[in-house]
């Protein structure tokens, strides 16, 4: 069975809804869907209006995001009774979001400290966007006569006491439901939502849906993950910042866990992980273009080529500087020790006789980590740096890349390079104002004559 994921922008309107119901057609398949684009971050905005208690505001913010889901409904469905089914769901939904934006939230409420009642808050009205594309395209495929289930995403996809899907759990509960529910065309489910280890409604973190199919598509060993979006595969550069970038026909699982996890938008970081650990191709589409050939991700590649540049923002380098490294065997552990009590990755690292260089994307415990690090020298910190990947068959064998990659840099302040850690990557770090520039130049050096 395939796996099929449609983002944001392909569910977007009642319009792109019925076009996705013509692109499932056929064998039996899995399909999980986002959000409609924008709602997600209209439910930010609503619950950042709550956490403010900027009640009024939310409320008007609420009421506008049902409006839009009304003109939807009027849209989408051609008979009476469908239209009738679909605002008792719209209605319903939006019920909870009014009844959370009333709600008033005190300090020491079941002594569950206050910054994680404002989280559960959020992630609860959070699932609405999933819950609303969900039901409502489930009604419509109701009335067009497919055959269609929906296993609603919180009676399966769990996370585990560390955040990260509870693998086990997660494949025998979608066993345990689809041999309750045999025989449909379509298994329908939302992307992005889930629920933490004490089970309160939580989700993967933006862009999860993408990690939803690929996590679904490990559980059932399927035989593809489909990524439906809205430009037609990864591209080899950043089409937010770079005119003329173009589609990469082939990935390795490698090269494209990389490109996702620093910073190509089109991927969730982490989504390429469980389709890798399986050797499940994965194959980027083009809801606007379905004819386009996309991208597929898989365990073979063309190589001797570079293929594509990411760039992750908000990185924070920290600096140790310390006489005492000089052949102290031990010095890294204990550095790498910090990090792991105040569990927080460290991305990209370079050493050197007087001191190392790290970057972490996460700034929670930024504060003691620096206390902590104080104790074996000196530390900066610089923060709104960026991390630059270029990605390809960078193998000792292709002896010409590395410099390829640095001439194209001439021209940029380039504050810390890692290469050799895996043969896919050679990433840097530059200050986020000089990100677009370095995009550019990539593209120019490495890409112009394809
Ligand atoms: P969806 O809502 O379908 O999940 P996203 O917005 O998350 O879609 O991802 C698609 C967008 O990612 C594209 O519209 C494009 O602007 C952006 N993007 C960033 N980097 C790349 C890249 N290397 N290749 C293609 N798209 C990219
Ligand atoms: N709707 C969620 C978001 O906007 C998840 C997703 O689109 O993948 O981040
Ligand atoms: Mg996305």
């Amino acid at each position: 069975m395939k796996v099929l994921k449609f983002g944001g922008t392909s569910v977007g309107s009642a319009e792109r809804m019925k076009k996705v119901a013509h692109l499932i057609e056929g064998e039996p398949k899995w399909v999980v869907l986002s959000a409609m684009s924008g709602t997600t971050n209209a439910l930010v905005e609503i619950a950042r209006a709550m956490n403010y208690n900027k009640l009024n505001d939310a409320k008007q913010q609420v009421r506008a995001l049902e409006e839009q889901y009304e003109k939807v409904v009027d849209e989408l469905y051609a008979t009476a009774e469908y239209k009738k089914r679909a605002y008792e769901e719209v209605k319903n939904l939006f019920d909870i979001a009014w009844q959370l934006s009333t709600q008033k939230l005190t300090p020491q409420q079941n002594s569950v400290p206050f910054a994680l009642l404002l989280t559960y808050r959020e992630n609860k009205l959070l699932s609405i966007g999933e819950l609303l594309s969900t039901r409502l395209f489930h009604l419509y495929l109701l009335e067009n006569g497919v055959k269609t289930c929906l296993l609603p995403a919180l009676e399966f996809m769990r996370l585990d006491v560390h955040g990260e899907p509870d693998n086990a759990y997660i494949k025998s509960k979608l066993k345990q439901l689809m041999d309750a529910n045999p025989g449909y065309d379509i298994y329908l489910t939302q992307g992005f939502i889930c629920l933490d280890s004490e089970n309160h409604v939580d989700n993967l973190k933006r862009g999860g849906s993408d990690y939803t199919a690929s996590l679904i598509g490990a559980a059932i060993k399927a035989d593809e993950i489909q990524i439906w979006t809205d430009i037609d595969g990864i591209h080899n550069n950043d089409p937010r910042f770079v005119e003329g970038t173009c589609p990469v026909r082939s990935l390795h699982f490698e090269e494209a866990a990389e490109l996702a996890y620093f910073g190509a938008k089109i991927l969730h970081p982490t989504c390429i992980q469980p389709a890798k650990q399986y050797h499940i191709p994965v194959r980027l589409l083009n809801t606007l273009q379905p004819e386009s050939e996309g991208t597929l991700i898989h365990d073979e590649s063309p190589s001797g080529h570079l293929k594509a540049v990411a760039a992750k923002d908000n990185i924070i380098s920290i600096r140790i500087h310390s006489g005492r490294m000089l052949l102290a065997y031990g010095f890294l552990r204990k550095v790498f020790e910090i990090f792991e009590r105040h569990r927080t990755p460290i991305d990209m690292i370079t050493t050197s006789e007087v001191g190392v260089s790290l970057t972490i994307d996460d700034p929670t415990h930024l504060d003691d980590i620096v206390n902590d690090l104080q104790h074996f020298g000196t530390v900066e910190v610089e923060e709104d740096m960026v991390i630059i990947c270029v990605v390809g068959d960078l193998s000792p064998l292709n002896p010409g890349f590395p410099s390829a990659i640095v001439n194209a840099l001439n021209e940029i302040p380039v504050r810390m390079i890692s290469y050799g850690g895996s043969a896919y990557n050679l990433s840097f770090l530059v200050k986020s104002e000089d990100k677009i520039q370095t995009l550019k130049s990539l593209s120019s050096h490495l890409f112009s004559n394809k």
